[in-house]
């Protein structure tokens, strides 16, 4: 049976390590902050964006949200964003996704200063993490690696398979493995035997968005299976991208869905927000 990996037990010890360096940099007179900003009314990114608001204020970071109708114009939302960049007293922005049919969230993404995009979205900082030269990580990859690295499981040398390729969640992914050292190879839906691709894998990451895509017979005995996926189940129920029932039998470590890969999310970014505050501070 599969080592369960803990991702709430993970993210509560990363939000310890971050609300220290808040109060550290609180002595020096910084408070970091983060702005939130949301467009509509798309439930889900409610709750994200009042979980994200929560989690700030338990850490001791300054959070603002600017919540704006569905009917808002590019134009207003490029105005918020020029407005944000220029605060003083905020260090990250996050513009939460998906945004409402019409705007261009590319463009928003790019609107943002490098240095305050904390989600690590922006052109630029992909580049940066593309040559391992980055301000941040990505908050779900990063996160991944921090549940690799609690568990002591090694990446160096390792087949990992990641499945997915999105901007925000596999090619970033891959990256990081990459820069441990794992050899990694990237399925998609245009994947031959991705069955037979992914039971070579030493750790195996699901980020495809499909309840219990992954199944027992596509797992390597003694695999370490990471499940990024937030899925509905049948029955409206949230699960992840992995039969987690079945593949636990056949795994030596799983994250659950929910409790694995979500909160370390929300953790990481809580850190780049600590480390924004920190560079436009001149402060190490
Ligand atoms: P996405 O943009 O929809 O990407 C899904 C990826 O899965 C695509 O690359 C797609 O391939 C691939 N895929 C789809 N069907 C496939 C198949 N049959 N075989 C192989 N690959 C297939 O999704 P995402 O934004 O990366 O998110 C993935 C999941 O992670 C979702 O459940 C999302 O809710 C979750 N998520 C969780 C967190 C968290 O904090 N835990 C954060 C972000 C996302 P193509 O490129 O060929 O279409």
């Amino acid at each position: 049976m599969a080592i369960r990996i803990d991702g709430k037990a993970v993210a509560e010890k990363v939000r310890a390590k971050v609300a220290i360096e808040v109060e550290e940099l609180k002595k020096q007179g910084v408070t970091p902050g983060l702005a939130v900003v949301i467009v509509g009314d798309d439930p889900a990114s409610r709750t994200y964006v009042n979980n994200k608001k929560k989690a700030c204020a338990q850490v001791g970071i300054y959070s603002e949200e600017y919540a704006l109708p569905a009917s808002t114009s590019q134009d207003e939302l490029m105005e918020l964003v020029a407005k944000l960049n220029a605060k003083k007293d905020i260090h990250g922005i996050l513009v939460q996704s998906p945004l409402p049919n019409g705007l261009d969230e590319k463009a928003v993404v790019e609107a943002i200063h490098p240095e305050k995009d904390v989600d690590a979205f922006h052109p630029s900082n992909v580049g940066r993490i593309m040559i391992g030269n980055y301000h941040f990580l990505p908050c779900t990859p990063a996160g991944v690696i921090e549940l690799l690295r609690s568990e002591n499981i090694e990446i160096a040398g390792k087949n990992c398979v990641v499945i997915g390729r999105s901007n925000i969640v596999g090619k970033p992914m891959a990256m990081l493995l990459l820069h441990n050292n794992g050899t990694v190879t990237i399925c998609h839906s245009k994947t031959k035997n991705l069955k037979e691709v992914c039971r070579n894998a030493d750790i195996l990451v699901a980020a495809v968005g499909k309840p219990k895509f992954v199944t027992a017979d596509m797992v390597k005995p003694g695999a370490a299976v990471i499940d990024v996926g937030m899925d509905r189940d049948e029955n409206g129920k949230l699960c992840g991208d992995v039969d987690y029932e079945n593949v636990e039998k056949v795994a030596s470590y799983i994250t659950p869905v929910p409790g694995g890969v979500g909160p370390m999310t929300i953790a990481m970014l809580l850190q780049n927000t600590v480390t924004a505050a920190k560079s436009q501070n001149g402060l190490k």
